[in-house]
């Protein structure tokens, strides 16, 4: 079997394409455009390229950008400083604070301190528990983009067997709990888990967010599964002296048994950007007090 490929990035540009439109429509409806205030502290030559691009593909989706760049040795007392001035400013739908942070601030702090109906990363442990209740909220944008490829893919994923791999807050645990939400039957592994190869073979859904190169290898897969790989690893290219990026999953061998798998690049990656736009969409509808229909996006 060759597994078919999830092209996450053709349907990132579509629904960023859509929360284009309806951005434009809220333009007209609200007097002012939506808007997504993104805080950078220090200068993590990955964390830039990330504020770049979220800062750009903002523009483009037809909102407003907020960039506050601040220096490393800035004291979390200033920089919480300026998450209060954002949370009262109209202007503002959303705020991301990019993570991580330099090592003299305590993120949980930072992170409670954005207004939950702003927090569009839906880190806050508000919306963290409106998940984990079934309430609306903001879900954090890499798993919700998870769930859209494999609703797209399979449907309903009522009763299948799903195995997350990683428990981290931001990937594996709201993971675990949109699957559950779905109906799935969820277990999450972790470092500890036992006989990983072994859980993993029953599943009919494998989510890699591990943070290993290649680490799931393709007989680790029941046959026709759907794998999602979070996974973002850079490794040595071909080349000497030159890097690429893998994901979590063997790729080549998990292609030979999987129904379907996300590649990396090109699967999960760029759903993260396009549910962040998503999710200011929401928020700038909930801000105005304007109706956005629960299937709009
Ligand atoms: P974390 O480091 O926070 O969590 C990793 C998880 O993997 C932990 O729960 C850890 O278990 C588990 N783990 C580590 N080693 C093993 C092992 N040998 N077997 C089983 N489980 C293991 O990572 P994140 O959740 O933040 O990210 C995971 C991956 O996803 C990374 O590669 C990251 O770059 C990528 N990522 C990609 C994004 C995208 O936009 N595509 C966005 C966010 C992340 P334990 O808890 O026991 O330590």
């Amino acid at each position: 079997m060759t597994a078919a490929v999830i092209d996450g990035k053709a349907f990132a540009a579509t629904l960023r394409g859509h929360v284009g439109e309806l951005a434009r429509a809220f333009e007209t409806k609200a007097g002012r455009k939506a808007g997504l205030a993104v805080v950078l502290v220090g200068e993590d030559p990955a964390s830039q390229v990330y504020v770049r691009s979220k800062g750009k593909s903002t523009l483009e989706a037809g909102m407003a950008s907020f960039e506050h760049k601040l220096p490393v040795e800035t004291s979390e007392a200033d920089l919480l400083a300026v998450v209060e001035q954002l949370n009262a400013d109209p202007a503002v739908d959303g705020i991301l604070v990019q993570l991580p942070l330099p090592s003299h601030m305590d993120e949980q702090k930072v992170i409670a301190t954005i207004s939950p109906d702003k927090d569009v990363d839906g880190f806050h442990v508000i919306n963290a528990g409106r998940l984990a209740v079934g309430l609306p909220g903001f879900v954090p944008c890499t798993p919700l983009g998870c769930i859209m490829l494999l609703k797209d893919r399979l449907g309903s994923l009522s009763g299948l067997n799903a195995v997350v791999i990683g428990r981290s807050n931001i990937v594996g645990k709201p993971m675990a709990q949109l699957l559950l939400s779905e109906s799935c039957t969820v277990t999450i592994a972790h470092s500890r888990t036992k006989d990983l190869p072994d859980v993993v073979r029953r599943a009919d859904i494998v989510v890699a967010a591990v943070g290993r190169a290649e680490m799931v290898k393709g007989d680790w897969i029941k046959p026709g599964a759907t794998v999602i790989d979070v996974g973002i690893n850079r490794v040595p290219g071909a080349e000497p002296g030159k890097t690429k990026l893998v994901g979590d999953v063997d790729y080549a061998g998990a292609a030979q048994v999987a129904g379907a798998i996300t590649p990396v690049p090109g699967g999960v990656g760029p759903m993260t950007i396009a549910v962040l736009l998503r999710n200011a969409l929401v928020a700038a509808h909930r801000n105005a007090g304007l109706e956005l229909a629960a299937d709009a996006i």
